[in-house]
Order: structure tokens, then C-alpha cells, then sequence
């Protein structure tokens, strides 16, 4: 409804624990090209990708995190599902020589969606320090 789309875009930059645009792709309520998924995770392609490899890992259920420094002791385990999961779909994706797990905290660091999510970036020479 028009008030959920509302409070969307005006939680794009700062953390209202609104419903997110993740929500409605774990729903498949918008498209996505799904990399990987099982029952705690999702992993999909970036539509603005910042390399040639460019992947969202998402927890399918948010309890509360809609960034990192929000975690809990209830959320060990999922966390350290999500990092585990990475090296899966970096092997998956063929760059397990060398990739980047990215995770943007709050509005300093740019996170524009607030259900936390790790980028996996690769398919070139990354450079260091990032912007
Ligand atoms: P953040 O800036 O919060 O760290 O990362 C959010 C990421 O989600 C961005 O890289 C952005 O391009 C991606 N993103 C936002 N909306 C969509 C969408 O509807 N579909 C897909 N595939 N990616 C999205």
C-alpha cells in the first residue's frame, strides 16, 4: 500500500526498521537473478553492480538486523552462516583466488538498505584503500 512505500523511501538512508526492498525479493515479489539460497539465506546479483562480480548475501529472516552494529547474541549463528556462505558462492562464482566481503554500516558508510547485507565483489583487481 501507498503508506508501506512511503515509509520505503524514507527509510532508504537511515534505519526506521521499515520493511525494505530485500523483503520483497526474499518474497520473489520483485525479480531478482538468484545465486544461491537455503533456508536461512539468499544471495542475489546487484543491480548496480560495482565489478563484474557483484553479490548480495541477505538472511532470509531479519530479527532486528537491519545493520551490523544492531547484532545480538541471538544472531552468532546466522552471522556466522553469512560469512561462512560467502566462500561458497565466491567458489561457485570462480573467483575464490581473490574477492572482497563488503559490509556497509550506517549512513557514514553509505548503507542505503537497511536488512543487513555482505556484498561479495570480484572479477578484477580490486584496489585498496576503497573509497
Ligand atoms: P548498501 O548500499 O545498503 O550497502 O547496499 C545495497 C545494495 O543493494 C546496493 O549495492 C544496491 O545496488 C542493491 N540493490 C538495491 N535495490 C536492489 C534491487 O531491487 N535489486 C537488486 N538486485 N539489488 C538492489
Amino acid at each position: 500500500n501507498n503508506e508501506e512505500e512511503n515509509a520505503l523511501s524514507v527509510a532508504a538512508s537511515v534505519d526506521t526498521g521499515a520493511p525494505t526492498i530485500f523483503d520483497k525479493i526474499i518474497k520473489k515479489e520483485i525479480p531478482s537473478t538468484v545465486v544461491y539460497e537455503d533456508d536461512k539465506v539468499l544471495a542475489f546479483r546487484d543491480i548496480s553492480p560495482q565489478a563484474p562480480v557483484h553479490i548480495v548475501l541477505i538472511p532470509k529472516i531479519r530479527d532486528g538486523l537491519t545493520q551490523l552494529s544492531k547484532a545480538d547474541e541471538r544472531h552468532k549463528d546466522i552471522l556466522g552462516h553469512l560469512m561462512y556462505t560467502t566462500g561458497v558462492i565466491a567458489k561457485q562464482e570462480g573467483i575464490e583466488e581473490g574477492y572482497r566481503v563488503v559490509i556497509n554500516n550506517g549512513p557514514t558508510a553509505c548503507q542505503s538498505v537497511y536488512h543487513l547485507h555482505l556484498h561479495i565483489l570480484g572479477g578484477r583487481q580490486l584496489k585498496w584503500p576503497p573509497g
